[in-house]
């Protein structure tokens, strides 16, 4: 073991070299980018300039945010501007005299706290709200996350352009709620005396600089928060789902719960921007959050590189300059030079009247030209060396793997009980009261005509169909009715007929994400960096290099490399692999060797039989015949979803029905088939 782990990370190492290479570069460039960033105010000396770029730096924030829900988790929110608004009539209502409900004793406790203060209006005495603007970015960010959750709650179900056009609705609304609620938001005129933020008693009041800094901050933070998640089990888990929502589940991920984290740390982010935006302005009106304002950050995500943490920032950055910036800036030199020249329309050219239709052309563009955005989340793959993709590592055919199968045949009870399991689609009977039993540290192999509903039993044993009658017990344990991630969970890991992997993302993440369901580390694990979140990062890391170890040199070179850049045998091993990780009790195998060459069946049927060796039990779905032969205890033969034969695989291939539903009606003809 210890040998071939050596010689797997010397074939990884160019990969690991470049990677390390190219991290201390990006390292040096990001401290010089954050140097520069701190000196601007000071290089440029304008105030005005200053207040552009501290916008420029909001709408980075706010992109961050979307980035989290579109770029990662794949929901395409076009209501996003709504949280920005919840965000900013926070601060808005708690730092104003917006409301001034009568002084009463209830209100003295937070009077020391300072949250409040006691003011006389006319003859009475009143409460003024004066909660501090850094209390109010943590109350913000989770009145924000709370809408976010809300929100984003009747959408779960929904994907694509149906979440879009609800998103959309829910964007509208607010605003709407804000101009019919004059009591709370003073209505369409907006909400003025918003106090300026503290620090150590001294007031910002209008001078950009402290802003400045102040959402510079921000950026880093978010910057910091985002990386953080995208690196770990909580980003990998919602790029699964943003790949394949379906695959996700089958491999532990609660789709429910990561989509609501992502609605909810998207919205956390846009409260945050929007108590700075009013602090800042100390003023807020009901059209700063339209529809527009959503639609401009989906173009800062788009043209940045959606998914692409600082790609986002510069694509935020650029819109916003080129909108607040360089056009009026180029407005004016058009019009001086119009003026020169005596070009008439110059001279009165306007092209910040335009930005709409100048955002649209650069969309367009992307689209046609970089669709990836500037800079692309997904990088470019390094070609392998020669002696990288000719290595031989291990010897394949062999497995081995600590922590999987070790079921024993003796055990009683049997691993997956499938007993009088109908599956109906309207009027077709997929499955027809079907009873299979699959006894500890066994192989059964499952067979039957196209359409004879195999790949329907693994999709309810899975939780993926839902079943009309029957039961499924996991070592005795009812797991019929579970979700797909809750029965992954319980330790029953699959691939899929035609190849569900996540497409978009590398081997090694694949792989990681296989192990979603026996890892723990959650947000704020991965954004503290907890000692516990990394060494279990570490390990899964390890883990997954001693599963593909296992697969020679087919993958380990590989595990860099975007799953859509594999073969297809690379495919069906690394999805093999995806499963293995999940270290299921029971291991479903959906046609593991379609489309494999001979050679490749042999090798893979090999290591199926190295895995039933070391004791897992494993189901599989299989078409050629000598690779059931070689592998099962048992064969289980469904015809139009009815159980036809069940035994040894040498009896079933004797048996008449079998033969006639295979090959037709003419059996002599059939058994000469099956025998070749
Ligand atoms: P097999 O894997 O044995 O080739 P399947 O289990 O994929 O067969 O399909 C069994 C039958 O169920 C087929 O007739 C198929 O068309 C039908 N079927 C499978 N999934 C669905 C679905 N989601 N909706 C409707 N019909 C389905
Ligand atoms: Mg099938």
């Amino acid at each position: 073991m210890a040998s071939e782990t050596t010689i797997t990370s010397d074939l990884a190492e160019p990969a690991s070299r470049t990677a390390a290479l190219s991290s201390r570069w990006s390292g040096l460039l990001i401290a010089l980018l954050f140097v520069l960033a701190l000196a601007f105010p000071y290089l440029i000396g304008n105030d005005a300039y200053v207040n552009v770029m501290a916008d420029a730096f909001a709408y980075a924030t706010l992109a961050l945010g979307l980035n989290i829900v579109i770029g990662f988790a794949g929901l395409l929110d076009l209501g996003y501007a709504a949280f920005f608004a919840i965000g900013a009539y926070t601060y808005g209502i708690l730092s104003s005299f917006q409301l001034h409900p009568a002084w009463s004793g209830f209100w003295q406790p937070f009077a020391w706290l300072e949250l409040v203060k006691k003011v006389p209006l006319g003859d009475a005495t009143v409460v003024h709200f004066t909660v501090s603007f850094w209390i109010c970015l943590v109350l913000a960010a989770l009145i924000a996350a709370f809408f976010g959750i809300l929100f984003g709650a009747p959408t779960l179900r929904l994907r694509g352009d149906y979440l879009a056009i609800v998103t959309l609705g829910f964007g509208e609304i607010v605003p709407i709620i804000v101009r019919n609620w004059p009591w709370l938001t003073n209505g369409a005129a907006g909400l003025n005396g918003a106090q300026p933020p503290r620090l150590f008693g001294w007031s910002f009041g209008v001078w950009a600089l402290p802003y400045y800094y102040v959402v510079l901050g921000l950026v880093v933070l978010l910057i910091f928060v985002s990386v953080s998640l995208r690196d770990s089990r909580v980003g990998r888990a919602w790029m699964a789902l943003r790949d394949d929502d379906i695959a996700a589940s089958a491999m532990g991920v609660d789709l429910t719960r990561y989509k609501l984290l992502a609605f909810a740390i998207g919205a956390g982010f846009a409260g945050m921007t929007g108590v700075f935006y009013v602090a800042k302005l100390q003023t807020i009106t009901p059209d700063m959050f339209m529809f527009p304002v959503s639609v401009m950050i989906i173009v800062m995500i788009v043209l940045g590189g959606m998914g692409s943490v600082w790609g986002v920032v510069v694509g935020a950055m650029f819109l916003s300059l080129l909108q607040s910036w360089f056009l009026p800036d180029l407005s004016t030199w058009a019009s001086a030079f119009g003026q020169a020249t005596g070009i008439g329309f110059l001279q009165n050219v306007d092209f910040a009247q335009s930005t709409e239709l100048i955002f649209g052309i650069i969309l367009v563009l992307m689209m046609l030209y970089r669709r990836d955005g500037l800079i692309p989340a997904h990088r470019k793959q390094v070609a392998m060396s020669f002696s990288q993709q000719n290595a031989q590592v291990g010897e394949s055919g062999s497995f081995r793997l600590s922590g999987i199968g070790g079921e024993s045949p003796a055990n009683a009870v049997p691993a997956l009980e499938i007993k009088g399991i109908t599956v109906r689609f309207g009027g077709l009977v997929a499955l027809k009261s079907v009873d299979i039993t699959v006894p500890a540290g066994g192989v059964v192999a499952v067979i039957g005509p196209n359409g004879s509903g195999k790949s329907t039993l693994f999709n309810v044993i899975t939780g993926l169909t839902s079943a009309e009658s029957g039961s499924i017990r996991l070592y005795g344990e009812n797991i019929l009715g579970l979700k797909p991630h809750a029965i992954a969970k319980k330790g029953i890991a699959r691939t899929f007929q035609n190849l569900r992997l996540f497409t978009n993302l590398t081997v090694m993440d694949n792989v990681l994400i296989g192990q979603h369901a026996r890892l723990t580390t959650g947000p704020i694990g991965a954004v503290l960096h907890l000692p516990h979140a990394r060494a279990e990062e570490a390990r899964a890391r390890a883990r997954a290099m001693e599963i593909l170890i296992n697969f020679g040199n087919r993958l380990t070179p590989r595990i860099n490399q975007n799953v859509a850049a594999l073969s297809y045998a690379n495919r069906r091993r690394t999805e093999i692999s995806r499963a293995l990780a999940a270290a299921p009790r029971v291991l479903l195998l959906d046609e593991p060797t379609a489309g494999m060459n001979p050679a490749e069946t042999l090798e893979l049927a090999q290591q199926i039989k190295a895995l039933h060796n070391l004791g897992l039990t494993i189901m599989v779905i299989e078409h050629k015949l000598d690779v059931v032969v070689r592998l099962a205890d048992t064969v289980v033969v469904l015809d139009h979803g009815e159980k036809i034969a069940e035994g040894k695989p040498d009896e079933v291939r004797q048996n008449e029905e079998v033969l006639r539903a295979y090959l037709g009606r003419n059996t002599q003809a059939g058994r000469a088939g099956i025998a070749a």
